[in-house]
């Protein structure tokens, strides 16, 4: 068994977000991206940190030029709430994550209900950076890594969101499923 890994990480930032008196954005970001966006993202991080069983750790980057995981915010643009793509990067591939935060745009409720919108974006980073950590994807709804689509994304979200029923217990639940858990360990175990 190796020794743990430590993967660095860089996070768009979610600071010049404008606040609500400066008009009517309600403190969203162009992207869509709201403060405390990116505290979500560090959640999701952490979730997988505490799934690989001390295989490996995340740590914050503050020059993305380092990093082997980069997470942007991008604006709504073709139905996808999240991409994730290896890009080559001074001889290395580093994995680039694209969130689209506004949520909205996909799942009307998530506008009228902001629990609804945070639980949503938050399973999308979770998902995707397993991909970024090397999982493929899923065929089993109940995984974070379930493809999604066939119609079915409504319903999966609409069981995920009455899991809790603050934006704080999103932190203190436990959405990765034994199959991610298991597959994420396989793959950093070797
Ligand atoms: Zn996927």
């Amino acid at each position: 068994m190796g020794s743990r890994q430590s993967l660095g990480v860089d996070v768009a930032d979610d600071h010049d977000a404008r606040d609500d008196a400066d008009g009517d954005d309600h403190g969203y970001t162009e992207a869509g991206s709201r403060r405390g966006d990116t505290e979500l993202v560090t959640w999701a991080l952490e979730e997988w940190e505490r799934a690989s069983n001390g295989l490996f750790r995340f740590h914050a980057y503050p020059h993305e030029g380092s990093a082997l995981l980069r997470i942007y915010w991008l604006p709504w643009a073709r139905g996808v709430l999240g991409e994730t793509r290896p890009v080559l990067s001074r001889g290395g591939i580093v994995a680039t994550v694209f969130i689209h935060p506004d949520i909205s745009r996909a799942i009307a409720a998530a506008r009228t209900d902001s629990v609804r919108r945070d639980v949503i974006l938050y399973v999308v980073c979770l998902h995707e950076i397993g991909h970024a950590l090397g999982l493929g994807d899923s065929m089993n709804e109940d995984d974070i890594m379930w493809t999604g689509g066939h119609g079915r994304d409504q319903m999966v979200y609409e069981r995920l969101r009455r899991r809790v029923d603050s934006r704080a217990a999103i932190k203190v639940t436990s959405w990765l499923s034994n199959t991610d858990m298991a597959r994420v360990q396989a793959l950093y175990r070797r």
